[in-house]
């Protein structure tokens, strides 16, 4: 180990800032941050030290360094673009035992700055002994993903009930108790925002003298699975994928999703099956009931986002009516994946000042929709669960007055590496699919913004096709 990491308490103590560019500015936020009174010497100030003059959050030396500056310090950082005037500050600070820092110049520093990941009041210091910044910062990079936002209220929870477990717990068990309270369902409440319900809770446990009862029942999470792409999951649905005891998932879940859950989850397919009949959704609402009620905390695992013709809304009444617990964890819906990847914006200044998510479901052999609202000049319109009922869908549209030569496109498995996109217009994207077998899932996107696709589609499936556009 060549350095040793500590924490500074500099809070209302002096430290200096030699510079008065953008580095020094940087250094300054850093150490304001931590409490510190800061005082710049510099002959001039970039803007953001300026403004933060102005706001009497720093004191600033109109001058050049001398040595008495570095009188009543506790830490100096060398932040000017001179190096022997580094070299100078370095030299004195080190025959008076003052911590130094000097911006870039390792051989100059008596202590170096990590990469800070800050959770106030967790912090993680990130460093690589000089050796590469862009390494530390790499890896600050993966760490701030993989620990939740709310990771400092995590440890406000146990700052305020520390001394009743100290009272209240056998040291034996202290730590067992403390682990199940801060990974299991109750750190969830807390990140989830709940903090008052996992104050009880941990009130409850310490009543009981043990963390793994305090909760009782189970809980459900519905979470989007996103459109398909593994990368397009939330941090929180990844997390909450890797707790659960169950998942409950249906078709559109892809597997590449799957696989993220917890090894050992029991995993319950819900989706349809060949030759099998489906199950129905109060089947559906009750097993979550029932999972529930039995202590288990279930991930209930849906396509895009819940509440987009996800049905979503459905279960939660019925945990709701049973007084279960939940969340809900929004995911990238279709219609935004797929026109993101097929690079279509949904709106555009010249082209859609509005946007339509509309189901294009048959039901009972007909389709139902409000086609005077759909068939609006400057609206983009996405259908849902459209692909049976295509021509229905572009036939009306042109009835009730959009043009024949209204742009539309047919994306097939979106966001996916099969993704395929196939584009016409209204009165031949039909035709164009005649006989051929359209890839379940897919999404209609109809209106002007459809013709951006030539320009800026982006994502290159695996298999490289001829374009499939019509003219
Ligand atoms: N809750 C989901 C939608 C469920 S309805 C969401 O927010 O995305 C099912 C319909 O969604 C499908 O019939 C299809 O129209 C659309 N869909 C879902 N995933 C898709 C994908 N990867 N590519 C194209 N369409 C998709």
């Amino acid at each position: 180990m060549d350095y040793l990491p500590i924490f500074m308490n500099l809070r209302d103590r002096p430290c200096l800032v030699v510079g008065g560019g953008g580095v020094a500015a940087r250094k300054v936020d850093l150490l304001l941050k931590a409490g510190a009174r800061v005082m710049v010497v510099a002959p001039d100030l970039c803007p953001a030290l300026r403004e933060l003059h102005a706001e009497a959050r720093i004191i600033h030396h109109q001058a050049r360094f001398r040595e008495v500056n570095l009188d009543g310090c506790v830490l100096v950082i060398a932040a000017t673009s001179d190096r022997q005037v580094n070299e100078h500050i370095s030299a004195l600070c080190q025959a008076r035992a003052l911590p130094v820092n000097a911006v870039d110049q390792p051989e100059l520093c008596s202590f170096i700055m990590p990469a800070i990941i800050d959770r106030s009041p967790v912090l993680i210091a990130v460093s690589t002994g000089g050796s590469s910044p862009v390494l530390a910062r790499l890896l600050r990079g993966r760490l701030e993903s993989l620990i939740p936002a709310a990771y400092g209220r995590l440890a406000a929870l146990a700052a305020s009930f520390r001394e009743q477990v100290q009272q209240l717990i056998p040291a034996a068990q202290r730590r067992s108790f403390w682990e199940k309270i801060l990974q299991g369902p109750i750190a969830e409440m807390v990140l989830s925002g709940r903090e008052a319900a996992a104050q009880t809770a941990v009130e409850a446990a310490l009543r009981q003298g043990k963390a793994d009862t305090a909760t009782g029942a189970g809980e459900v999470y519905l979470v989007g699975a996103g459109p398909g792409d593994p990368d397009l999951l939330t941090f929180r649905a990844l997390r909450l994928m890797q707790q659960a005891d169950v998942v409950v998932y249906d078709r559109l879940v892809a597997p590449a999703i799957l696989e993220l859950t917890r090894r050992d989850a029991e995993r319950i397919y819900v989706g349809k099956l060949k030759n099998k009949p489906t199950l129905v959704q109060a089947e559906i609402n009750r097993l979550l009931v029932t999972l529930a009620n039995q202590g288990k905390r279930v991930v209930r695992l849906k396509g895009g986002d819940p509440f987009i013709f996800g049905r979503g809304g459905e279960e939660l009444q019925a945990l709701h009516r049973e007084g279960i617990t939940f969340q809900v964890v929004p995911g990238i819906t279709a219609a935004s994946g797929c026109a993101a990847y097929a690079g279509i914006p949904l709106t555009h200044r010249e082209y859609a000042q509005s946007c339509v998510f509309s189901s294009g479901h048959h039901r009972n052999g007909g389709l139902n929709l409000n086609w005077r609202s759909l068939a609006q000049p400057a609206q983009t319109l996405a259908f849902y669960m459209g692909s049976e009922g295509i021509e229905t869908i572009c036939a009306k549209l042109v009835e009730h007055g959009l043009a024949p030569t209204m742009p539309a496109a047919l994306v097939e498995q979106g966001t996916q590496p099969e993704q395929r996109v196939r584009v016409g217009t209204l009165a031949n994207l039909p035709r164009q699919l005649e006989g051929l077998e359209i890839k379940s899932p897919s999404l209609l996107i109809v209106g002007q913004v459809v013709q951006l696709h030539q320009d800026l589609a982006w994502f290159q499936p695996c298999e490289q096709r001829p374009s499939d556009t019509v003219t």
